[in-house]
């Protein structure tokens, strides 16, 4: 029998998405993308020079990513400044992003892209990487296309969509694994794959299936939210 979603979600259900761009005046591009209750909000500056001047690269400009969890976001407040966490997620939220990115036209130069959560109930990498992309072609910045980012995952045998905290610290049966997916919107390239817990080989098709489906949900409310800007 199928588990019980925490929520009760069926398993190929996402939470609510919320999607806004234009969020930050100051901004030369800004988003916010909320699964649920996890709300991140993203802000892109630049093209600028790059300094120190040895990170420069005369052949094309460079994405610079920087993700933190706010102190009030979670329940436990959290120690304010970065952590061996927030470093790995800005890393790996910087290789999702990167290929849909073309920096070519900007030598030497960077795109700064600051990602902030606001509420942390799971998922928030693939909520930022989702509100960056928003941001990023909210600058205006040449871009491939957008990139739509989910965590999927196993609780005991199912495979399921958009955990929630409660889901990813299932401990019943095989307990639960967090599989964050991101993925070029209109193609079946992806840009980051990363596992936490265990899965059987043959499954992962499974989840990748599922990460393709959400991602033409997500697809659907970025694109929504970046044309009500266009009306204006
Ligand atoms: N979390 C927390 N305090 C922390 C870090 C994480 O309460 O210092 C919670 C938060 O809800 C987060 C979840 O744990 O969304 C899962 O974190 P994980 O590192 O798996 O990344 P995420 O799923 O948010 O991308």
């Amino acid at each position: 029998m199928a588990i019980k979603r925490t929520d009760g979600r069926s398993l190929t259900e996402l939470r609510p998405m919320i999607a806004k761009v234009g969020v930050i005046p100051n901004a030369d591009g800004s988003a916010i993308f909320s699964f649920g209750d996890t709300v991140a909000i993203a802000a892109v500056y630049g093209p600028k020079q790059l300094h120190p001047q040895h990170m420069q690269d005369p052949a094309t400009g460079i994405l610079r990513c920087t993700y933190d969890l706010l102190s009030f976001s979670v329940h436990d407040r959290k120690k304010p400044g970065p952590s061996r966490r927030s470093q790995e997620i800005s890393k790996v939220t910087e290789w999702a992003l990167s290929p849909a990115l073309d920096l070519q036209g900007f030598p030497n130069q960077v795109v700064d892209v600051q990602i902030y959560v606001i509420q942390a109930d799971a998922g928030t990498r693939t909520a930022g990487i989702n509100a960056a992309s928003m941001a990023l072609a909210h600058a205006g910045l040449p871009m491939k296309d957008l990139i739509c980012s989910v965590a999927c995952g196993k609780l005991d045998k199912d495979i399921v969509v958009d955990l929630n905290k409660d889901e990813e610290d299932f401990k019943d049966g095989e307990g639960a694994t967090d599989f964050p997916l991101a993925k070029f919107a209109t193609s079946d390239e992806f840009t980051l794959m990363q596992l936490d817990g265990k899965i059987q080989p043959e499954r992962v098709k499974e989840v990748i299936e599922a990460a393709t489906e959400a991602c033409k949900e997500i697809y659907e409310v970025q694109k929504k939210a970046l044309k009500e800007v266009v009306k204006h």
